[in-house]
């Protein structure tokens, strides 16, 4: 469920995002105008349930165009989560820019899950990697996260490379990371790396076996679980074109990741066909592999 809706609106402008540039750059939740209500909501997650039935997925999570934590009616958005989808797990994904915020911890201490962005603890290559707000200093993101159930905390680290020399996972910048992972005490540790597209083309991914070396270095010195990226696999979902087409909206796909949404490599390739000669999606090359976007 996406509660900002496109254009991206974000505190942050990480060199590696997905989306693009931040189209509106806010410093905090004050400077955000709503444009998703939660009445919407309910017409979009009862739709959901009347076609996949509550067993067509197993979690429903707050992420999407930007940062969730902006939009003020969260608390709302989460009642009407719970009452549609009752039994079902409510998860965020933040970048934990807003967690010295109140009324967002008080909203995000009501969800099941909470995964909150960590990718840098030296001031400088937080700066440079997440480009956050005027003012906003890696102590703040830290004291944040702390601020939240550890039990139901997952820290996500984003680890790459800039002209193929590690951004954010020097010994100096790790140590710190670890050492600040070490104080959050986070339930585990997710460690990731750009599949897609990112925003500044200098950056790169690191490769399986370089995120599983680093996983071990990491959990040795930080004292939680660290488990690193592998390819999702997205169960029984059944999109058709205009949920696809709102999908690449805020995402670049593959043939491959959109047949696994939409049951098929075949019906991928119809609904892609379809969509490209409306002139709705465009394809972009990103390390050797064609993506779809709108
Ligand atoms: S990766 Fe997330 S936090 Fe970073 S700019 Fe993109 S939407 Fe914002």
């Amino acid at each position: 469920m996406d509660p900002v809706l496109p254009p991206k609106t974000c505190t942050y402008n990480c060199v590696y995002c997905q989306l693009g540039d931040t189209v509106v750059k806010v410093s905090c939740r004050a400077e955000f105008k709503p444009r998703f209500r939660p009445q919407e909501l309910r017409v979009e997650l009862e739709d959901y349930v009347s076609r996949l039935g509550l067993e067509g997925f197993d979690v429903v999570t707050f992420s999407g165009s930007g940062e969730p934590t902006l939009n003020p009616d969260l608390p709302e958005l989460i009642d009407v989560v719970r009452e549609v989808c009752p039994g079902k797990p409510v998860a965020i994904l933040t970048n934990s820019s807003t967690l010295l915020d109140d009324e967002v911890v008080d909203a995000l201490r009501r969800l099941d899950h909470v995964e909150g962005k960590l990718d840098a603890t030296v001031q400088e290559v937080f700066e440079q990697v997440n480009e956050p707000p005027e003012g906003l200093t890696v102590s703040d993101v830290v004291e944040g996260l702390r601020r939240i159930p550890k039990e139901r905390l997952v820290v996500q680290v984003m680890a790459f490379k800039v002209e193929g020399s590690p951004a954010n996972y020097g010994p100096e910048a790790l140590r710190a990371l670890a050492e600040a992972i070490a104080r959050v005490k986070p339930t585990l540790v997710h460690l990731n790396t750009p599949t897609r597209p990112p925003r500044v083309k200098e950056v790169s991914p690191l490769s399986v076996d370089e995120l599983a070396c680093l996983a071990r270095s990491l959990e040795e010195s930080c004292g939680a679980r660290v488990v690193h990226y592998r390819p999702p696999r997205l169960k029984g979902l059944r999109l058709g074109g205009e949920e696809l087409l709102d999908v690449l909206k805020r995402r670049p796909l593959t043939l491959g990741d959109i047949a696994l949404m939409v049951g098929g490599l075949e019906e991928a390739s119809r609904i892609v066909g379809e969509l490209a000669r409306e002139g709705l999606v465009r394809i972009i090359v990103y390390r050797g592999a064609l993506h779809y976007v709108a």
